[in-house]
């Protein structure tokens, strides 16, 4: 049985600005939230699904069911918080109903623009990460599948507005770069509202995926975008890309960076002796299927990447290495 998805929900900021919010399903029954905000004859989407035909029609039906009936083409401006499926996927259904002009950060734009481009260049970083994790050939063979299926569907096209951090869209929206689940991830400031993109999500933990796949991902980057939201004054309602409304957000983003501390030292106490990236994602993820082995492994990725530049994990099979270039590392605690 499908769920019933909730209808849209409003938030009136303190200077009467108008915010909602509804559901779309992106994958599955898995969703990600829309926002539509508007001041004045001003109307932004921020986010626009996954572009799957469900999330099509979801997103149309909660267009259609906001509280105040909006026509597409009195959009002035689309969002695009960063370059994930789920977040940008829809633009080429949006695009049919409105010319509103696009605007995402400069180093997701190439995911909008040219994501053919994107997707052959990100499938050889992640064949080559697999391998290095110690993957075997079939196993990598078997998650390229995964990753590429569904990758094909999206076409993309210009982008008019390229966002950097620091910059205030339109006058209403304050631009803060947080790379580390994407890299080109932007939070959006408005009033005592804070849009978190999925940097900070109220139940999970964002996923995170390593460097050596894709410049401007990885735990140092998040970590450093965490600090930037800690650093927000005033923020009193943290809207994100998926899951409910944060009332807490410094309590938030202790929990996660908690969280990651907490995996660092299993990491550390796993590889007590030597371990393969795959060997440790093994442990730590004992239960986890198919694509979320994949995701599991790209965050284990992220993880040891981040021990190992710090010295905390050492190579132990260095000669190994160097005599085969087809061994994967093997991680010893420093
Ligand atoms: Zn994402
Ligand atoms: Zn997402």
């Amino acid at each position: 049985m499908p769920t019933l998805l909730p209808p849209p929900t409003r938030h009136v900021l303190q200077d009467g600005t108008l915010l909602d919010s509804f559901p779309v399903r992106v994958f599955g029954e898995f969703t990600a939230n829309i926002y539509v905000l508007r001041r004045g004859e001003y109307t932004a989407l921020i986010d626009t699904g996954s572009g799957t035909p469900q999330s099509n029609a979801d997103l149309a039906a909660g267009f259609a069911a906001l509280a105040e009936p909006l026509a597409w083409r009195d959009v002035s401006r689309i969002v695009i918080t960063h370059g994930h499926i789920d977040h940008h996927g829809g633009l080429d259904y949006v695009r049919t109903l409105t010319d509103a002009p696009v605007a995402v950060h400069a180093l997701d734009r190439p995911v909008l623009t040219a994501y053919r481009e994107r997707t052959v260049l990100t499938s050889r970083a992640l064949r080559a990460f697999l391998h290095e994790a110690g993957v075997d050939s079939a196993g990598v063979a078997d998650f390229m599948a995964m990753y590429g299926a569904g990758k094909t569907r999206f076409k993309g096209g210009p982008v008019e507005t390229v966002l950097q951090h620091g910059d205030v869209l339109d006058g209403i929206f304050r631009v803060i770069h947080t790379p580390g689940h994407c890299p080109g991830q932007v939070c959006l400031r408005v009033g005592e509202v804070l849009l978190s993109a999925d940097q900070v999500l109220s139940r999970t933990t964002p996923h995170l995926s390593a460097e050596s796949i894709t410049l401007g991902n990885g735990l140092s980057h998040y970590f450093h975008s965490l600090d930037l939201l800690d650093a927000e004054e005033g923020v009193t309602l943290t809207l994100a890309g998926h899951e409910a409304p944060i009332h807490d957000l410094r309590a938030r983003t202790a929990a996660i960076r908690a969280a990651h501390q907490r995996k660092l030292e299993r990491i550390l106490a796993i590889c007590a002796v030597p371990h393969s990236l795959q060997a440790v994602n093994a442990q730590l993820y004992p239960n986890v299927k198919r694509y979320d082995t994949l995701l599991a492994l790209e965050k284990v990725g992220a993880l040891v990447e981040y021990l190992n530049a710090r010295g905390e994990l050492r190579v132990a099979n260095l000669a190994q290495m160097e005599s085969d270039e087809h061994a994967a590392p093997l991680y010893q605690t420093a």
